[in-house]
């Protein structure tokens, strides 16, 4: 290849990857905006409460943050799960079960809020903390057992004398609550202020916790913690939305596993179900051998060579 001709290519693919991180970023700015359209909310100290906060987003955004339009599957799960002669969530699940076939966990690489969170607060250093491999692969499983435990079990089988449960996910542990729902709620009411206690403190532990690991381990909450991440990643061999690699075109540079935030090696883990679509290796790419593809009706087989 003539140095002319490589030059344009470079020159053509950093254009490409500008035009598509560019999209992309509009995108998760709107959806932001679209999950938190109440703006007045943050100025008030209220929460919205019209029609549109009965509809359930497909991303972790508290149903407490003074801007949210609409309400989180993940407290809707425990609510329904919790209430006094509870009903099957059909609703919930039927909303969780059409975005993990149609998106997967490309709700978590482009339009989950708490996700641009984590992408934010990674940008502060370049310094990383690598987690040795078998650390990480059983910290991985962490997400399944909060998913299980303190979303599906406790508030569906732990009852008071009512037969109500407590919410125990967002109660407890959520931090996307606590930095959107509890922290602004609580500044702007001075009721709340003086009302805060062991539980709310514990919450700004807990995120702290989260807000210092996502500074060093990118994407720290959703590759070891986030219920919802947990769920999706049940649909990663059949969702529409996937990455796909032609490793006939790759030239085996390594690039894309260098800017990967799941820290996987898109060569040999593109159908991961810890993959969030990110597109970052597709961008990378400069084989182009990498790219986010929709597909219906077929099942993603397993490319992990691990
Ligand atoms: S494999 Fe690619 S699309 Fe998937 S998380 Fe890593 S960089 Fe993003
Ligand atoms: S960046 Fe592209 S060419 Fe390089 S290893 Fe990854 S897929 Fe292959």
């Amino acid at each position: 290849m003539s140095g002319m001709h490589r030059d344009r290519l470079n020159g053509n693919g950093i254009r490409r990857e500008k035009q598509r991180r560019t999209v992309r970023n509009v995108i998760r700015i709107a959806s932001l905006f679209l999950f938190n359209g109440y703006l007045t909310g943050f100025r008030n100290g209220r929460i919205f409460t019209g029609r549109t906060k009965s509809v359930c987003v497909p991303v972790l955004n508290c149903y407490s943050c003074p801007g949210a339009l609409g309400a989180c599957p993940i407290g809707s799960l425990q609510a329904a799960l919790g209430t006094s002669g509870g009903r099957f969530p059909f609703y919930v699940l039927g909303t969780l079960m059409l975005f993990g076939a149609v998106l997967g966990r490309l709700t978590c690489g482009l339009l989950c809020p708490f996700g641009l969170i984590q992408d934010l607060l990674a940008k502060i250093t370049s310094k990383r903390i690598t987690v040795p491999k078998k650390t990480d692969r059983l910290l991985r499983y962490l997400k399944y057992a909060v998913l299980a435990l303190f979303v599906i079990i406790l508030p569906a089988f732990f009852r008071d004398d009512f037969g109500s449960s407590v919410p125990w996910f967002c109660k407890y542990i959520c931090p996307a609550g606590t930095l959107e729902g509890g922290i602004p709620l609580t500044l702007a009411d001075r009721a709340l202020r003086e009302m805060t206690g062991p539980l709310f403190w514990w919450k700004v532990l807990l995120l702290a916790a989260v807000i210092a690991g996502s500074v060093f381990i990118e994407r720290f909450f959703c590759r070891y913690l986030c219920p919802l991440g947990a769920f999706y990643s049940l649909f990663s061999r059949v969702s529409a939305a996937r990455m796909k690699i032609d490793s006939s075109a790759c030239i085996s540079c390594g690039k894309c596993g260098s800017v990967c935030p799941m820290a996987l090696d898109p060569v040999r883990q593109i159908s991961s179900a810890e993959c969030i679509l990110c597109g970052r290796c597709a961008d990378i790419c400069p084989a182009e051998a990498v790219s986010l593809r929709f597909s219906l009706f077929s099942v993603n087989a397993l490319r992990e060579k691990d």
